[in-house]
């Protein structure tokens, strides 16, 4: 029960309170704040650049496994060659985040962001082909593409060598017959790998491992963070797992409990790992690209718990983007989608450092969100809750920019509006998973979309509207007052003659 003098401590309480978006004080009981750097560690598993060792010969080479099938054919007396070209494998010279986010509109091209052919010796959060290199520059990417697959046009690409993939050959037995597939599948390989000097069981960055014979497994495991609201691991729903083997990657999505199963198999161990990021938004690691999991090289399943470091801050970002982005949301509109020819993929930038200034920024959120426009979120150390609610907030503002046409309908509206009503779904979308989360308000960042909600009555004499029709509500309205007006004139509800006086109490 929420009573009038409730809301009025509320109100001075935080006209001190930092929040999103504007330069405030941070209230000095929320989170570690007052400006202390370098809360997390920076020793946890996974942190820092990728360290990649030297280049491997390459068995899949088309000439290889030539050689291979000349050595092996006599075992086989009733096959015929199936070595052609299945496969390119490609660097792929990108030019701008523009290029990069329609390479991600495509879900059948997989992209690394080094090359495929290395060691990899030191896992790590992100990849810089060279010093010196800008930390927001867009990179070379390295594919493993199906002979003639198309890709946008404008992309220039290299290709680094003609591959002959049996394991994925889904033709082979045409020419080798159904009985012998799988032993001469194992036997190319074998030999293929042996012509250049390579262990079969050795996967680029791997330590040998005891093989079983013949037998298959699936990548598998569960994705999960540490919820420190309810003290218990919670899965991280919507993750795209990859695992590679050389030129071939087997994905799986997530489920809500963080579980995932891949979609094919492996004879031999294989490289895990997972980028923060689905088609439509991407989390950035500060200003340093795609962040980046490297998993563990195995055999058998992978679960990741994390409890620390950037990757913990990361998880609880994706969380609420994926929520925002893929699952129920009563109705509101979604982000910026990466659907268009000219509609790049939201970039969230993710810095694992405490600002006692803020939590975080639509940056600059009275103007264009687009290329190059990066969400930027800080503060770590808060709690799963406030990153959840800090991310939706902010995610809100780029909708309600979207939404808006023109565009000045957004970038020329009232603090008090676009604020207001950021903190209106950060309220209604946290609580799904928060029921007793409350975000704090003050006279820009106001409750009256809450209020406009909930049946509580005091001050507030006004219920029943669905956070949706508030949306359409605030959708191109500049001003308070044309919200408020917007909200009587297009909705019949019991309560709208007492809007004037909800929208004064804020105001
Ligand atoms: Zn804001």
């Amino acid at each position: 029960m929420r009573m009038n003098l409730l809301k009025s401590i509320y109100i001075l309480a935080c006209v001190c309170l930092m929040f999103n978006c504007k330069k405030q004080t941070l209230n000095p009981g929320n989170g570690a704040g007052n400006g202390m750097q370098a809360v997390l560690s920076d020793d946890a598993p996974g942190e820092g650049a990728i360290v990649l060792g030297q280049q491997l010969p390459n068995p899949y080479d088309i000439d290889v496994m030539q050689q291979a099938y000349e050595a092996i054919k006599g075992r086989f007396p009733a096959a015929q060659s199936p070595v052609r070209v299945t496969h390119n494998y490609t660097k792929l010279n990108l030019q701008d985040e523009q290029q990069l986010s329609d390479l991600k509109k495509d879900s059948t091209i997989v992209i690394y962001p080094y090359p495929m052919d290395f060691e990899i010796i030191t896992p790590g959060t992100y990849y810089r082909h060279e010093e010196g290199q800008c930390d927001s520059c867009v990179t070379a990417q390295f594919a493993s593409l199906k002979d003639g697959q198309p890709l946008p046009s404008n992309i220039q690409t290299e290709i680094l060598s003609k591959l002959y993939i049996p394991e994925e050959d889904a033709d082979l037995y045409h020419y080798v017959g159904k009985a012998d597939a799988e032993a001469f599948e194992e036997a190319i390989v074998a030999e293929a790998f042996a012509i250049v000097g390579l262990e079969v069981d050795k996967n680029p960055g791997n330590t040998t491992q005891q093989r079983v014979s013949g037998s298959k497994w699936r990548p598998a495991g569960r994705i999960r963070v540490w919820d420190d609201v309810i003290n218990n691991y919670v899965g991280v729903e919507g993750v795209e797992v990859k695992a590679r083997r050389w030129f071939t990657t087997h994905k799986g999505f997530t489920n809500a409990n963080g579980d995932y199963s891949c979609d094919g198999e492996f004879r031999h161990d294989a490289n895990y790992s997972l980028q923060w990021e689905r088609k439509h938004f991407s989390i950035r690691s500060g200003t340093y690209g795609q962040a980046s999991y490297d998993g563990p090289k195995q055999r058998g399943n992978w679960n990741l718990d994390l409890n620390s470091g950037s990757h913990m801050f990361y998880a609880r970002i994706f969380r609420a983007a994926h929520q925002y982005y893929y699952l129920n949301i009563d109705g509101l509109n979604r982000p910026p989608l990466n659907n268009s020819l000219f509609d790049p993929q939201l970039k969230i930038a993710a810095y694992n450092q405490s600002n006692s200034d803020i939590n975080g920024v639509t940056s600059p959120w009275k103007r264009f969100l687009g290329l190059g426009n990066f969400i930027k979120l800080y503060n770590p150390q808060n709690a799963i809750s406030a990153i959840h609610g800090t991310t939706i907030h902010e995610l809100t503002h780029a909708s309600h920019w979207n939404m808006c046409s023109p565009k000045s309908n957004y970038n020329g509206s009232d603090d008090i509006v676009a604020e207001s009503w950021a903190r209106g779904v950060q309220w209604w979308l946290t609580r799904k998973y928060y029921p007793n989360y409350q975000p704090a308000y003050n006279n820009t960042y106001t409750g009256v979309v809450e209020d406009m909600i909930d049946g509580i009555a005091g001050y507030d004499q006004v219920q029943g509207y669905t956070v949706a029709q508030i949306e359409q509500g605030v959708k191109n309205k500049k001003t308070w007052t044309a919200w408020r007006d917007n909200m009587i004139n297009t909705y019949t509800n019991a309560t709208e003659g007492n809007l004037p006086a909800l929208f004064d109490f804020w105001d």
